[in-house]
């Protein structure tokens, strides 16, 4: 029996889980919130049973033992001994990582170098890291990127069209994220379209409060919806997706905000949460959908509009898909979105069963059984993929 914890760490929250390898059993998993702010949150379920406290939390260090404490508290392990592996979320990897990585003093400078890539999540992920280095130093500890899925693209698909130089001086070009998500899913159809996945042609759409569609050919990314940063793309709950650069030195002068002012509107103001005026969440928009509020309709109209033709240009990318896969929490559950996502698609052959799209966060097929195009809802699973890596990486195989 092989115990692995995989940890999220975020600049304000830490999410785990442990996991059972091999059999990918979840022993116990929860969430720190507010970490260094005022009445910070630990919750955590064990076997069925949840607990809650509040708890005094004011920074990554005092979260970690919190959760190790609570671990051996609540009997999800008998000792820190009982760990015998911790999976952590790196959300950049930049082009340095196409795989999963164990984490060594080198590793550890690598991720340093990268966080100017991605300064608003990496220092956070690696401050986890270094946490529980300190507490667990013998424990093998592997980094799982959410840029790594996408090193598979080609140049023709990752480089913007500005200057080349620009590409090798700065690094700058499309990542993409949620790799691990669409990773995951792109197994799972092809364990339930019963075919290798090298002969498959998928289109994975990610919707949560990021969202990120990806075309997957032969198991690989070949293009996928977020860019350089995770604000591009389709429109989000709070980010803006893409939009014409032109408007961003206009805003500041329009606005007289600073370049980073307008930045943060975009991704915190901007979405569902910017056309709705009032909501990020779908759950919110959809009830006040319901109710006739045209904006809530136009946020949701905008929101499908945007990955409906991101399926359509990745099928033209791919020439055909043979699957279109929904995830994450508005992918697995939302009969609205993806009703109007797939809406007039059948001149490509995407036949939607209607009654069948009325399944919430189940794995199911919702096309109709001769759609040439399957649909298939797949609940994402990101943990039990850094569980993997954290087994494979770190020779705990046949443990
Ligand atoms: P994150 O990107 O933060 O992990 P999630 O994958 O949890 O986000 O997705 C959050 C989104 O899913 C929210 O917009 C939420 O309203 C939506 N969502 C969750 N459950 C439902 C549901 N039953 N119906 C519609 N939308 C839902």
């Amino acid at each position: 029996m092989t115990n692995i914890l995989a940890i999220n760490a975020g600049s304000s929250s830490l999410k785990f889980q442990l996991l059972q390898m091999p059999e990918e059993h979840v022993v116990a998993k929860g969430l720190i919130e507010r970490i260094g702010l005022k009445e910070p949150i630990f919750s955590m379920t064990t076997n069925g049973q949840k607990v809650e406290f509040i708890e005094k939390i004011t920074n990554h260090q005092d979260a970690v033992q919190l959760l190790l404490h609570h671990l051996i508290e609540q009997k999800a392990v008998n000792s820190l001994q009982d760990i015998d592996g911790i999976g952590h979320r790196l959300v950049h990897g930049g082009e340095e990582y196409s795989d999963s990585v164990l984490i060594d003093d080198e590793a550890l400078i690598a991720f340093e170098r990268l966080s100017d890539l991605a300064p608003l999540h990496n220092p956070a992920n690696i401050a986890g890291i270094i946490e529980f280095k300190k507490a667990l130093p013998h424990v093998p500890a592997v980094a799982v990127f959410d840029t790594a899925f996408h090193q598979t693209m080609p140049e023709s698909s990752f480089l913007y069209s500005i200057p080349y130089d620009y590409y090798k001086k700065y690094g700058i070009r499309k990542y993409g994220f949620h790799g691990t998500s669409h990773k995951y899913v792109t197994g799972r159809a092809a364990e339930l379209l019963n075919r290798p996945v090298e002969t498959i042609r998928l289109i994975s759409c990610h919707l949560g409060n990021g969202a990120s569609i990806a075309a997957i050919d032969g198991g690989r990314s070949i293009d996928t919806s977020m860019g350089f940063t995770p604000l591009a793309g389709v429109t989000m709950g709070t980010r803006s997706g893409n939009l014409d650069p032109a408007l961003i030195p206009f805003l500041m002068e329009k606005t007289e905000k600073s370049a980073e002012e307008v930045l943060d509107v975009l991704n915190k103001k901007s979405g569902m949460l910017g056309v709705s005026g009032f909501s990020s969440d779908l759950r919110d928009i959809e009830m006040e959908a319901s109710k006739n509020n045209p904006r809530a309709q136009l946020a949701l109209d905008v929101f499908a509009n945007r990955i409906h033709k991101y399926i359509g240009s990745y099928a033209a990318r791919m020439n055909g898909v043979d699957a279109i896969i929904f995830t994450a929490g508005i992918g697995e559950n939302s009969e609205i979105i993806r009703a109007k996502v797939l809406a007039g698609l059948q001149f490509m052959g995407v036949y939607m069963d209607p009654d069948l799209n009325k399944i919430r966060g189940k794995e199911a097929f919702i096309s109709f059984p001769h759609s040439p195009v399957k649909v298939i809802v797949i609940p994402t699973n990101e943990e039990v993929m850094i569980a993997r890596d954290t087994v494979r990486l770190s020779g705990l195989q046949g443990f």
